[in-house]
């Protein structure tokens, strides 16, 4: 059973392709400015079986890899190299995994864990804790200690530390989304915009209501 925090599907912000990206709930490293802190805590969020959530990710033919984000995958690394493996009989599909852990950490926990199933189905994992102070602004990582290992040589052709930051805007279920790394000064830029448009709307809904 996996307990996710969210899922979403058709995104070009967090790897190459067109993906569909899987953030699990509950993460041990509470790292300060953690882009996603209501997916720290390690309460049940929303809990599905791999069985379950995978035709949603796959239900776009366009769909080329997973990415498994959080809130901290390895904590349901079972869970999530089932779902990787059941995915892979329908699709050859890239995987892309960000983790709190070290890669040589993951490498010493013991095989029943499951760390090393989802370390098998892994195509880059991009390791290392978030350090604010250390966010550089640059690709596909949230700061300059995380590390891109490239596990196989599927996604050996791209660069991930030359990749431009993209965020997308996702609505889905009522609730709206950020998707992806947010480019250093993303949320002003945000705010200001939604401001902007929510005066706009306003100063020509209150002209309608005069003219
Ligand atoms: S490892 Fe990632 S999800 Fe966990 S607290 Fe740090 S930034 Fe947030």
């Amino acid at each position: 059973m996996l307990n996710i925090a969210a899922s979403c599907r058709g995104t070009r912000a967090l790897g190459p392709g067109v993906r569909s990206v899987v953030w699990v709930q509950g993460c041990p490293f509470r790292c300060p400015g953690c882009i996603a802190p209501q997916w720290i805590p390690a309460r049940p969020a929303h809990l599905i079986t791999p069985e379950a959530l995978l035709p949603s990710l796959l239900a776009d033919p366009a769909i080329t890899g997973l990415t498994f984000s959080g809130g901290e995958p390895f904590l349901q690394s079972a869970a999530l190299a089932h779902l990787a493996r059941l995915a892979r009989q329908e699709r050859d599909l890239d995987i892309i995994c960000f983790t709190g852990y070290l890669l040589e950490d993951l490498q010493r926990f013991p095989a029943r864990s499951g760390v090393h199933a989802l370390l098998a189905e892994v195509d880059v994992l991009i390791d290392g804790p978030y350090r604010q102070e250390e966010n550089d602004n640059r690709g596909l990582r949230g700061s300059a200690n995380q590390v891109v290992h490239h596990l196989t040589d599927r996604l050996a052709d791209t660069d991930f530390l030359n990749q431009p930051r993209r965020a997308e805007i996702h609505v889905q279920d009522g609730s709206v989304w950020v998707v992806g790394i947010p480019p250093v000064g993303m949320e002003t830029q945000l705010n200001q915009t939604i401001r902007k448009a929510v005066k706009d709307v306003w100063s020509q809904a209150s002209h309608h209501l005069h003219s």
